[in-house]
């Protein structure tokens, strides 16, 4: 090896990771730009990431919950299972209502007139049933939900099992009790297996980001303008309010300095970003709250994957934001009636989204059904929903980065008021 490959490198595997990844997501931009749709042969390495990203979901979430349901006492569980789960929802009904006023002051597609465009219509998705999806969280086989990577299902099952083991453990029967702890021991040490896998893959991460990022610009380029360039300024701009307002008193009101917070949660956040996946994110994301804030795995093991599932601001964000847009855009813009039904509805549509990237998309469908503007092939309904399906890339980064923030403060502000969390590190 020549001593400039060497020094090259040394300087990958020492310099900050951070840093590096940072570099890769400026680079691809600026390559996905010049090169534009000619970069998509870079699509391979980026699909590396979110594959390896993806291969160590399915073991985490399930090592993780059974040892952290399985080390908690039942009492306690129920009580950070409320607290997390009225959290999540409060906050993603304040999504709706922040991506409803960025509709209500920006408007965009007001003008469009796509009545008169109907022709150029989308694709059309099969629409998912809310209470199927309900339904669907009881494997019917949990190693089949494991198998083929049902995330919700997986919880389900994952925390049954600790909950179980958590009995065994405290069981008065020896034999019982050793055997409690002797599969608990074996989860234990599959979680802390997984941890490791996570470090070596995230070396690959600043490589994996380049080639996401390029692809997306290069599509995209500089030419996402008119309404859609509205549409993406009012999104971007409620994901950030959110965060700056929403989660910055939830988190003041709770004494946890919004500072460290968002230096502790850089790491998730970019991740989410450049990965446009939650679940993919989940990794990154325990590590984060374990390392920089000491929270209790008894906690975090629980809240994140959950909230990484079920906790979708940034897509309740989107959702609001886009079910205004198509209304203005085919010149019938939603009534406050309407605008209360998407709340509600995008709440739900949230929930039942998965953490994989474009799954936000989707569940608009459900939301625009609620407001009666189903999306069916050749209406003016399907054309504005393509045309922002066309965007759905950027505006996935921005939703999912709020999305897995959202994980992290409900996680916070629950691990401290169980005296689960580092108080010097807060
Ligand atoms: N990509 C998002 C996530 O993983 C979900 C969505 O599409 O809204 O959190």
């Amino acid at each position: 090896m020549s001593s400039e490959k060497k020094g090259l490198f040394d300087w990958y595997f020492k310099s900050n990771l951070l840093i590096r990844i940072f570099i890769g997501l400026v680079a691809g931009a600026l390559v996905g730009i010049i090169f534009g749709e000619s970069i998509a042969w870079l699509n391979p390495l980026g699909s590396i990431l979110v594959s390896l990203l993806k291969m160590i979901v399915m073991p985490v979430i399930l090592a993780t919950l059974v040892v952290g349901a399985a080390s908690i006492k039942p009492s306690t569980l129920g009580k950070v299972g409320v607290k997390i789960i009225v959290f999540y929802l409060i906050t993603s009904a304040f999504a709706v209502a922040v991506g409803l006023l960025m509709g209500n002051i920006f408007k965009p597609g007001l003008g469009l007139a796509l009545g008169s465009a109907a022709d150029t219509a989308g694709k059309v998705l099969t629409q998912p049933k809310f209470m199927d999806t309900l339904i669907a969280i009881i494997p019917k086989n949990p190693f089949g939900a494991i198998a083929s990577g049902q995330v919700l299902p997986t919880i389900f099952f994952a925390i049954l099992l600790g909950i179980a083991i958590s009995f065994l453990r405290d069981s008065k029967d020896s034999r019982i009790q050793k055997s409690a702890e002797t599969i608990f021991a074996v989860f234990d040490g599959l979680a802390e297996a997984m941890y490791l896998i996570v470090n070596g893959v995230l070396q690959y991460a600043p490589i994996g980001v380049f080639a996401l990022i390029a692809v997306v610009f290069g599509k995209q380029g500089a030419s996402a303008v008119g309404p859609l360039g509205t549409v993406t300024l009012a999104a971007f701009l409620g994901y950030v309010l959110h965060v700056a307002i929403v989660y910055t008193v939830i988190l003041m009101v709770n004494r946890i300095s919004p500072k460290k917070f968002f230096k502790g949660a850089r790491a998730p956040m970019v991740t989410a970003f450049v990965t446009r996946s939650s679940s993919g994110t989940l990794p990154v994301t325990m590590k984060a709250m374990d390392e920089n804030f000491g929270v209790s795995k008894n906690v975090y093991s629980f809240t994140l994957p959950l909230g990484a599932t079920i906790n979708m601001d940034g897509t309740a964000i989107y959702q609001g934001v886009c079910a205004l847009f198509i209304g203005f855009a085919i010149g019938m813009p939603l009534s406050f009636g309407q605008q209360i039904t998407v709340i509600v509805t995008a709440v739900l549509a949230s929930i039942g989204t998965a953490g994989v990237p474009g799954a936000g998309a989707i569940m608009l469908l459900m939301v625009l059904n609620s407001v009666g503007l189903p999306v069916e092939a050749g209406t003016p309904v399907a054309a504005a929903y393509a045309m922002v399906l066309g965007i759905d890339a950027i505006l996935d980064m921005g939703r999912t980065a709020v999305n897995v923030t959202g994980d992290m403060t409900g996680t916070l502000v629950v691990a401290k008021s169980e005296k689960q969390v580092d108080e010097s590190k807060i």
